[in-house]
């Protein structure tokens, strides 16, 4: 049960579109491991880490004694005007880890104006106000983020100034090449990509804006190889490639340490958020340094990249490169999106599992046939909170369970995941 006084105040006082889960929503009052305590003293295992924002789990002593001991100083105040050392050194192994040659980085605190910054710096870097994104993409709730965001769920009130040409490649499940090959997509996405520049476009874009594996918009895996194919055109242009590592980044996707090198491409740009503070309010952008110097302006943010959330992230780092958690995806992925195809051999609801380390994606569909259901994924998530598992949901059409543990799950907690979804799915079949 939840408490229903606060529920009523909750939807008194904040936005109606301030989305809850759940038909009785969650008040989480205590957290360990990769486990969540609600008020009425259940515990759930997160399979959502928060929203993919607690990477390492809770409760990690590292990360807590890090925040402590930067709080004990007395100082968390601003990010800017006087020099802050867990600052810089969080840029400098941030620039290191990114891969792009003469990198810096600049520390907002969300991945919205992380994204906000990128765009600023390519537009201005390129002077051109035109974009390129991908149909199906979120990438934040600002004007210009809003304004590439390619999803009409997130993006249908955006009076943005930015113009934008949409590319195919982002929702493969149900997009015009969802039958095609591999390599057939790859060219088939390409040459959509080089017709939206040339008919939609004046052709002096700024920049192509894209997440290698779409997170809101239901944790669609492209083809390996697509981005490499897209920056060849992108490059015949001089056109910037930022890459939206908000969800990707950090080694989630098992494989790499960001998602865009499973194409072999070094963007101009990155973005991150989420998972770098595990928990704390922590973004940023790392680019080239001539396209990071691009602004003549003064701008600054006052809090992005504070002495608290830098020395959090800072300790996050670390305990992730120090338990390879990477690899620890890598394998529990493996084990769970196996696990999950069983699931959907037996049930026809499911339309499709896919993903990469710990990203994956179940989409569900109605019985019988392939029209996205959100009304079974509500089902399926009450039938898991039940079962004390709670998992993410999203997609274009709200019908995609959106499967993000902690990266520290154990085989154990992969396991007793995969029967509970077993289980729900399985009854929300019965009543389809
Ligand atoms: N980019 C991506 C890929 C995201 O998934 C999100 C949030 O879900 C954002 C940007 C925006 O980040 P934030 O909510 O921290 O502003």
């Amino acid at each position: 049960m939840s408490d229903a006084e606060l529920v009523a105040r909750h939807r008194a006082v904040l936005p109606r579109w301030m989305a809850l889960y759940y038909r009785e929503p969650i008040e989480i009052v205590r957290a360990s491991g990769r486990h969540v305590t609600d008020a009425g003293g259940n515990t759930y295992l997160d399979f959502f880490a928060g929203i993919l924002t607690n990477a390492v789990g809770y409760d990690i002593a590292e990360i807590s004694d890090a925040v402590r001991a930067q709080l004990d100083t007395g100082v968390l105040h601003t990010s800017t005007l006087y020099l802050i050392r867990s600052q810089v050194e969080l840029a400098e192994r941030i620039a290191e880890l990114s891969g792009i040659d003469d990198a810096k980085v600049f520390f907002t605190n969300s991945g919205t104006e992380a994204n906000e910054t990128a765009l600023m710096l390519a537009t201005q870097y390129r002077r051109s106000n035109q974009v390129l994104a991908m149909r199906n993409s979120y990438h934040g709730r600002a004007f210009a983020t809003v304004g590439v965001t390619g999803n009409r769920g997130w993006s249908a009130s955006s009076l943005s100034p930015v113009k934008v040409g949409y590319v195919h490649g982002g929702y493969r499940y149900r997009d015009a090449f969802s039958r095609l090959s591999d390599a057939d997509y790859v060219k088939a996405c390409t040459d959509d990509l080089r017709d939206v520049l040339q008919t939609t476009t004046s052709g002096d874009v700024a920049a192509l804006i894209a997440e290698p594996i779409q997170g809101v918009g239901g944790f669609n895996v492209p083809p390996d190889g697509l981005f490499a194919s897209f920056k060849e055109v992108l490059d015949e242009y001089g056109i910037l490639l930022i890459s939206d590592e908000v969800q990707t980044g950090w080694g989630r996707t098992g494989e790499h340490f960001w998602g865009m090198q499973a194409h072999g491409v070094t963007p101009d740009a990155m973005t991150f958020a989420k998972g770098l503070g595990n928990g704390l309010a922590i973004g940023g952008v790392v680019a080239r340094a001539e396209v990071m110097d691009s602004i003549t302006a003064n701008s600054i943010s006052t809090f992005g990249g504070n002495p608290v959330a830098t020395a959090g992230a800072k300790a996050t780092l670390d305990y992730l490169l120090d338990h390879d958690l990477q690899g620890n995806a890598a394998k529990l992925g493996s084990r769970l999106l196996g696990g999950l195809a069983a699931i959907g051999e037996r049930n026809d609801i499911v339309g499709d599992v896919r993903g990469k380390g710990l990203m994956i994606g179940v989409e569900l569909v109605e019985s019988g046939g392939d029209r996205p259901s959100p009304d079974h994924a509500a089902a399926v998530l009450e039938e898991t909170r039940a079962r004390g598992l709670l998992v993410g949901k999203g997609g274009l059409y709200n019908n995609v369970l959106r499967l993000a543990p902690p990266m520290t799950l154990t085989e154990q907690e992969a396991d007793e995941a995969l029967a509970i979804l077993g289980e729900s799915i399985a009854v929300v079949q019965e009543g389809a």
